[in-house]
């Protein structure tokens, strides 16, 4: 079977039908930019299918660069009264767009599952966290920043305000559909700025029901634009190339935040990249087991792995490796996997087929090269995107998925016998997302801190993210930082006026 075919025993029933369209009713298909739902203007539209079956349960708008570069006209018009809008309006409006996400959790958590595949229950967890970014972006926008003060030589004084950066272009991935997006949109808003969404031409849908919530909030035509696309390369070189945009904000592969970033370098754009992972999860011998575990399954398997924070290099202290790796192969053996929108699925299928082989390939090339198969399988009755939790032993440096992103529910796994073999191991990829460090004692918490190369670290836990913290990576996991204070500045401006006594 190749990955396009599906299992006759997931085709779609009536009742799985019915529940498709109520999920699909008042959710838009037509891209929005200056203040109206509009098609593309050569009526090009693209599929957008179901992975849980392959089938399609929809057909997008598929703007060509004629389409965005009007969106870009309404925005260029629009960001000077946004940018002049009060910040209490502008707090105003992102409490309305929390408030509306949050009456409509169940419907965004459907759609999500129904085009991106997860669990619902995971949905559900990432509409509250897309929805936190609005309301904590809300208190941002009216949060008082700047100083003011006499320079050291006297005779003037220094004024430093904040300005909004200008038109924002946002590029985001398919794995968060929704959350991507609002880490972006809630601090472009709170800082004054208009944005073009690009969303993942996988999970258009969702993007497209929060333009649609926005779209009836008091934020002015112009000022939030949605293009869904396939025409990713052309459309996201027409932007970035054209002096309107100020800044690019992109979330995805590194390979195309690598190239985006070459192409920003000609007007010397602003960007910021939320790029790969390759976590490692570290469990010291003094961890409690039970918690890492816990950490771990989080780390692993919430989005199947699809996550730029999976955990992806397990480093395990030798005198725990065999408890600890009986207790998570006895977690993993729970796991229902099935289609997302299946009440008792805890793990839904790979984006893809060809995801889902891709991981395949991996697991195989470590095996060829020594690993050791301890659980799980590769294969499923119910389709070739379904991959049943993994657990690879002995796994040598030389192995493809020590340094790829797995993007799948497999844990790859070495050990180790001191610190410093764990935290050298821990170093050895040139990504530096997220890390994880399970231990007991606080001396040795302070100095895996330290020690290791990762933006964010998660110490006794498996889940870093929330609005108040900088996201964000060192090396090729990226540049900038999105939520917290950090995350306003990405798109400010600072300027300093020195008035002279
Ligand atoms: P991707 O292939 O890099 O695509 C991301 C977005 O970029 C999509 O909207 C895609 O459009 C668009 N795109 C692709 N090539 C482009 C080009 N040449 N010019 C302009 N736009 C282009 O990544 P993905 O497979 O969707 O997402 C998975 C990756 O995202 C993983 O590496 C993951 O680690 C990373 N990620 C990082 C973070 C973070 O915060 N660090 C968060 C989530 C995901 P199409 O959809 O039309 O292809």
């Amino acid at each position: 079977m190749n990955s396009s075919q599906v299992r006759p025993n997931l085709l779609v029933g009536k009742a799985d039908q019915e529940r498709t369209v109520a999920i699909l009713t008042d959710v838009p298909t037509q891209g929005y930019y200056a203040g109206a739902w509009r098609p593309a203007r050569n009526a090009a539209q693209f599929p957008v299918l179901n992975p849980a079956n392959g089938q399609q349960i929809a057909a997008v708008s598929d703007f060509s660069v004629t389409d965005a570069l009007a969106a870009l006209a309404a925005a260029d018009q629009a960001q000077t009264t946004w940018a002049a809008t009060a910040p209490n309006i502008r707090a105003e409006c992102l409490r309305d767009i929390y408030t509306h996400i949050l009456a409509a959790e169940e419907h965004f958590a459907a759609l999500i599952s129904l085009e991106m595949g997860k669990p619902l229950a995971e949905s559900r967890g990432e509409v509250r966290y897309g929805a936190q970014y609005f309301e904590w972006f809300a208190n941002q926008a009216t949060t008082p920043s700047g100083h003011y003060h006499l320079a050291p030589g006297g005779g003037a004084q220094v004024a430093v305000t904040a300005e909004p950066v200008g038109v924002c272009l946002a590029i985001t991935p398919w794995n968060f559909p929704l959350a991507m997006i609002a880490r972006k949109l809630a601090p472009a808003l709170a800082a004054g700025c208009a944005m073009l969404i690009k969303p993942a031409s996988q999970t258009p849908l969702t993007a497209l029901l929060l333009q649609k919530i926005v779209a009836e909030t008091a934020v002015p035509a112009g000022v939030v634009s949605t293009l869904p696309t396939t025409g990713d390369r052309e459309l996201g070189a027409a932007l970035i190339s054209d002096p309107r945009v100020a800044k690019l904000s992109f979330t995805g592969s590194t390979a195309v935040g690598k190239q985006l970033q070459q192409q920003a370098a000609e007007n010397l754009l602003r960007t910021s990249l939320e790029l790969g992972g390759n976590a490692p999860f570290v469990v010291c011998a003094d961890a409690d087991l039970d918690a890492a575990v816990v950490g771990a399954l989080v780390a692993k398997l919430r989005n199947g792995g699809q996550a730029c924070t999976a955990a992806n290099r397990f480093i395990v202290h030798e005198e725990i490796a065999t408890e600890f790796l009986a207790r998570l192969a006895q977690r993993f053996a729970e796991i229902h996997l099935g289609p997302g929108l299946a009440h008792d699925t805890t793990l839904g299928p790979m984006i893809t087929g060809s995801q889902a082989d891709r991981v395949r390939e991996l697991v195989n090339d470590a095996l060829a090269q020594g690993a050791v198969l301890h659980s799980g399988e590769l294969t499923s009755d119910l389709g070739p995107s379904y991959l049943a939790p993994t657990i690879l032993t002995d796994v040598p440096q030389t192995a493809r998925i020590w340094h790829e992103e797995i993007f799948g529910p497999v844990v790859a796994c070495t050990t180790f016998s001191s610190d410093a073999e764990a935290i050298t191991l821990a170093n050895d990829s040139r990504h530096g997302l997220a890390a994880y460090v399970f231990t007991e004692s606080t001396r040795r918490a302070h100095e895996y801190s330290r020690s290791v190369h990762a933006g964010m670290v998660g110490i006794n836990t498996g889940l870093v993210s929330n609005p108040a913290a900088p996201f964000g990576g060192v090396k090729e996991s990226g540049i900038g930082r999105e939520g917290g204070a950090e995350g306003l500045a990405e798109y400010q401006c600072t300027k300093y006026v020195n008035f002279a006594h």
